[in-house]
């Protein structure tokens, strides 16, 4: 019989297997003559007081094993004949929905205009190094998606969409370590999640799928509300059944596509603003009261939140021991993410802090591209701002908030390099005002937040799709074309790796349930 114990112990004895077992027996009451084996269940820590805790929950056998975590999921050869679903994006959304059309017994095509995942490594090193932009080929576009060179947070909120657990067992399958399984704010790190990602695609190809890297869609062929066929690099006419499109927040042709065949799409909000990083040290004392340096404690992350003028506005995609990525898919504009290796062993913490966005925020409210328009603008004021180059605008904090150009700036990681630019100048009054009055709340929750130390780089602008593809709730479908799934990130249904992955989960479920084919 498996036995589940729960304590709170400090990090040092989360860390000693001797302390771990005598205090587990201790609970239990279990004698030192009876077998015993136990393995971490659940993990938290609980830094709001000066004595950090590590809140443990332990699954314990006594005289008998434990059971495997999960059950492997068996991902069997398909028949020659199976029914083929075209799935266009090869991000977690893209992949995860061909793992679970193989295990349904239906055939995954995927189209993906970006390269595998070594070729396109290459791309992301001219970019940082050159400042080389492939529109192509970059921190968006190529296999694994947005999220490949990512910190691979796996946290969500979205539980009630679907089997997270699902999504991390499988991660696991394919390579992840069981500590996603774990911990509370689970994550895999830039340096793993590729090959993770090159063990799914192995997969998908070893089970009869089809993955095409450089395909990217670029028409498609609509009679009486049905996609007929798409038409890959302007050339090939493929014939399609159902449709999968999980092209992510950047595909912005994607968009103009279907505006161009009249097929529907909205404006939706997102939330637009900048990526600010001190060094993790600094950020560690603030978060672990002045304990520095510490082996028993991760680096420290922190979430903010705060209303400014009836808008909320937060810390997104905090990236412990990170680096800041440039993440624009075209040139003309600048972009910045975050990203942290496994072990988050940087210097720097970086995190956006960003205003949500409404597209009544704008008079022209009800045009689908008030909000992408928006982006962009800003996109393409920072990279003028910023000398037309693949550099950034940037501040010191204090500086930014009290609106003044900075003088002297320390190292960042941001690699193409930074222009000091009064930021003030470069983001509209209703975004500048609303980040500067966060600053200084936050400040308030985390004193010492504003320092000279910290630099704050401009924008962070992909933090969602600007445009929803209107779907039906129950089916998936295309509220207009009976035969288009819009899904995850791109279409407005998901905002990161692990809801982008449930949404592709989902997606393939709805096809088997609506389509007679399969
Ligand atoms: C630097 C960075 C760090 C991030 N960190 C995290 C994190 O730690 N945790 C987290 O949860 N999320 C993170 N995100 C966000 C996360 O990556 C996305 O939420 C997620 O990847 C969305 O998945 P998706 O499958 O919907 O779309 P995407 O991952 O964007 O994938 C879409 C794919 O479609 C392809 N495509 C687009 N247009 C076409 C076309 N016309 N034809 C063919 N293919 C096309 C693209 O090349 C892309 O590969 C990060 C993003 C970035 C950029």
């Amino acid at each position: 019989m498996t036995h589940i114990i729960n304590f709170t112990c400090s990090p040092e004895e989360a860390q000693d297997p001797n302390f771990l077992e005598q205090r587990i027996r201790q609970e239990l009451d279990v004698k030192a003559s009876r077998q015993f084996v136990f393995r971490w269940r659940k993990r938290s820590i609980d830094a709001r007081q000066k004595q950090i805790k590590i809140n443990a929950s332990f699954e314990v056998g006594i005289d008998s094993e434990l059971a495997p975590r999960f059950a492997l999921q068996n991902f069997e050869m398909l028949p020659s004949n199976a029914a083929v679903v075209h799935i266009i994006g090869a991000g977690p959304a893209g992949l995860f929905a061909a793992l679970e059309a193989i295990t349904r017994g239906i055939k995954p095509v995927i189209y993906e205009r970006g390269k595998d995942i070594r070729t396109r490594r290459r791309d992301l090193a001219k970019l940082s190094k050159n400042q080389e932009l492939n529109p192509e080929s970059n921190y968006c576009f190529g296999e694994g998606g947005a999220g490949t060179y990512s910190d691979g947070k796996l946290y969500t909120r979205s539980k009630k969409r679907g089997d997270v657990q699902k999504v991390l067992e499988w991660m696991v399958q394919f390579g992840a370590k069981e500590d996603i399984l774990i911990d509370a704010h689970p994550h895999i790190g830039t340096n793993k999640l590729p090959q993770l990602i090159e063990a799914i695609r192995l997969q998908i190809l070893a089970a009869g799928g089809e993955i095409h890297f450089e395909n990217k869609l670029t028409d498609i062929s609509v009679k009486n509300n049905v996609i007929s066929s798409i038409q890959i690099n302007g050339l090939t006419e493929i014939p399609v059944q159902n449709l999968v499109l999980a092209t992510g927040h950047s595909a912005r042709d994607i968009f103009e596509l279907l505006q161009r065949h009249q097929i529907a799409i909205k404006a939706k909000p997102f939330a637009l603003g900048v990526r600010v990083e001190h060094t993790q040290a600094y950020i560690d004392g603030l978060q672990y009261h002045g304990r520095l340096n510490d082996a028993y404690l991760p680096p420290a992350s922190y979430s903010l939140v705060t209303q400014v003028q009836d808008r909320g506005v937060y810390s997104f995609c905090m990236c412990p021991g990170g680096i800041i990525a440039p993440c624009a898919t075209a040139d003309g504009e600048v972009v910045t993410n975050g990203w942290s290796p496994s072990k988050r062993n940087n210097i720097y913490a970086n995190s956006g802090i960003v205003v949500g966005i409404e597209p009544t925020d704008f008079p022209n409210a009800q045009d689908p591209f008030v909000c992408l328009h928006f982006q962009k603008e800003i996109e393409h004021k920072c990279w003028v701002a910023a000398g037309q180059t693949q550099q950034v605008p940037a501040q010191g904090l204090k500086d930014f908030v009290e609106g003044v150009k900075t003088a002297e700036f320390p190292r960042t990681s941001y690699q193409p390099g930074i222009v000091s630019v009064n930021l003030k100048e470069v983001l509209p009054e209703f975004i500048y005002s609303r980040l500067r009055q966060a600053f200084l709340d936050f400040n308030q929750k985390m004193p010492g937040f504003i320092t000279n130390d910290a630099v704050v780089h401009a924008p962070e602008s992909r933090t969602s799709s600007p445009v929803l593809i209107p779907r039906d709730p129950s089916s998936f479908k295309h509220i207009q074309i009976s035969n288009l799934y819009p899904i995850a990130e791109g279409a407005g249904y998901a905002g990161g790796i692990v809801s982008a992955a449930i949404d592709g989960l989902n997606c393939i479920e709805k096809i088997v349930i609506s389509s007679s084919n399969f």
